[in-house]
């Protein structure tokens, strides 16, 4: 599974799962731009893949802000030499009960997910078709794009709304040879999730660690939470497949919780 070569941006890789796909990425022979909203944590990235003898650069980038997507796809391409994949990571949570969810924050988090992914998806589809090589777009779902949980309406909305991008860009995308799927992982152990636990266990009123026992991990096979790694390689997994017979899917990777 080799991206010697290859052009990768990803979105809200100075944290998490999209740090962890960027390393796996950059070892496959990738060159990486890290774009985050977090500029410092880009860069420290960038620079840790550079030191391991890859190619990476940090690019300062809000993907709800039209202006820094075009110009941080614009600077990663022409710094890197051509962009042949997208992977649109970038995320937030916010858990409150849905009949007093503030406005506001559902439209922030709306907006990071589902204009994010658009504003990423249209630059890179430019770049795509225009260079006759076509590409792979990869998009973070969740199980949350297959499933409901209590408290999560507008992340639950914005990942299913997901399926549908990637379905609508697998077929637009086919005869310009992009390809687009979607990666729905289960409970993994990022920044974003150790947030959710105390969050979560006041809500409900139960302890910490019954919310990761019986609400994050009660329907997984095993109560074991998915890794980093398990995300990043089945990233590196679709970004390598070499045919259109994997387009417009979605693989749940989640220890069994949802099974399709
Ligand atoms: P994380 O908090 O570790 O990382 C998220 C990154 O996104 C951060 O670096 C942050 O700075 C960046 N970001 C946030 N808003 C941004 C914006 N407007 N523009 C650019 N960057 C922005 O979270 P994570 O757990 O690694 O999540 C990554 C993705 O995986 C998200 O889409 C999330 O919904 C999805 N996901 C996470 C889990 C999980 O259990 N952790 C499960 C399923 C799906």
């Amino acid at each position: 599974m080799r991206l010697d070569g290859k052009v990768a941006l990803i979105t809200g890789a100075a944290s998490g799962i999209g740090k962890a796909m960027a390393e796996r990425f950059a070892e496959a022979g990738a060159a990486i731009a890290i774009a985050d909203l977090n500029i410092a944590g880009a860069e420290a990235t960038a620079a840790e893949l550079t030191a391991k003898g890859g190619r990476a650069i940090g690019v300062a980038m809000d993907v709800t802000n039209e202006a820094e997507v075009e110009a941080g796809i614009d600077k990663a391409a022409k710094t890197l030499g051509g962009l042949d994949i997208l992977v649109s990571n970038a995320g937030i949570q916010i858990v409150k009960p849905l009949h007093e969810f503030p406005f506001a924050d559902w439209k922030k988090l709306v907006s990071i997910h589902l204009d994010g992914a658009f504003l990423t998806t249209r630059a890179a589809l430019q770049r795509m078709y225009k260079s006759g090589k076509g590409g792979t777009i990869l998009y973070m779902g969740s199980v949350h794009s297959k499933e409901a949980s209590k408290l999560k309406a507008p992340y639950v909305a914005a990942k299913h709304a997901l399926l549908g991008l990637a379905k609508t860009v697998a077929k637009e995308g086919a005869e310009h040879g992009v390809r687009a799927n979607v990666i729905c992982p289960g409970f993994v152990r990022t920044p974003l999730v150790e947030k959710q636990i105390p969050e979560q266990a006041k809500t409900l009123g139960i302890s910490e660690e019954d919310v990761v026992k019986k609400v994050m991990l009660a329907e997984t096979v095993d109560g074991i939470f998915t890794t980093v790694e398990d995300v990043a390689t089945t990233a590196l997994f679709l970004a390598t497949f070499p045919t259109a017979a994997l387009t417009g899917q979605s693989i749940v990777v989640s220890h069994g919780w949802h099974m399709e």
